[in-house]
């Protein structure tokens, strides 16, 4: 088998996770012990996702590297925001119509854009999650905001929702489709042909908002190795 993957980064974690950088390249983080044929396994289960995701960063123009300053764009619920770096502001950033970052504050940007994105998204998404479980009658449990950057959602057996900050810089529409997707997985925990059904009853365009985050979704993010 070609091995596809360009570094393999082992730490103490769990799970094994691939990333595709934005220059294409092909990172896999795996647990410490993990005998390296189920690595390669796993890496061979995911190949079609990995070749899909690789040609659609390689053909897209290249997402920009951020220095924080006047004019760059944000993504926000699909919306590219202008940040504003200004010098009489006491708080270190704020959203009002465009972001506004004090100028004193320039070297922590990346961490408070992460903060400042994680709390919108612990707000928007609670939001969506109660409104969408109550008018389709699912209980879940708690809702968990992670920093995942290729799931950007997931449901445990415990019945825990757990979704990326990153969501909110899709639009709300899509925000509601990942919502969607894991109230659905309550009941039915695979992608079976069922759990597609339903989630088409409850949203008949889930498509649009499906295929949206497979073109887009690797462009959301910060400064693209956050
Ligand atoms: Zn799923």
């Amino acid at each position: 088998m070609p091995n596809v993957a360009d570094q393999i980064i082992r730490s103490r974690r769990k799970t094994i996770a691939i990333l595709i950088r934005q220059d294409g390249k092909v990172i896999v983080r795996a647990p410490l012990l993990l005998p390296q044929r189920l690595i390669n396994a796993f890496i061979e289960s995911k190949i079609a996702w990995i070749n899909d995701k690789k040609s659609l960063i390689l053909k897209s123009p290249p997402v920009p590297t951020r220095q924080f300053v006047s004019g760059e764009k944000f993504w926000l619920f699909g919306e590219l925001i202008p940040l504003r770096v200004v010098d009489d502001q006491k708080t270190a950033l704020i959203f009002k119509e465009e972001f506004h970052l004090s100028s004193k504050s320039q070297g922590q940007a990346s961490i408070l854009f992460q903060n400042w994105y994680r709390a919108k998204a612990r707000t928007v998404i609670t939001q969506r999650v109660e409104l969408l479980a109550n008018r389709y009658g699912f209980k879940y449990g708690r809702i968990r905001i992670s920093s995942a950057r290729n799931r950007w959602g997931s449901c445990s057996s415990l019945g825990t929702l757990s979704f990326t900050w990153r969501l909110v810089m899709a639009p709300l529409e899509v925000i509601d489709y990942v919502v969607i997707h894991e109230l659905v997985h309550l009941k039915i925990k695979n992608h079976s042909a069922a759990f597609w059904l339903e989630v088409g009853r409850l949203m008949p365009d889930y498509r649009l908002h499906k295929e949206w985050l497979r073109r887009n979704g690797h462009s959301l993010t910060l400064t693209g190795n956050e």
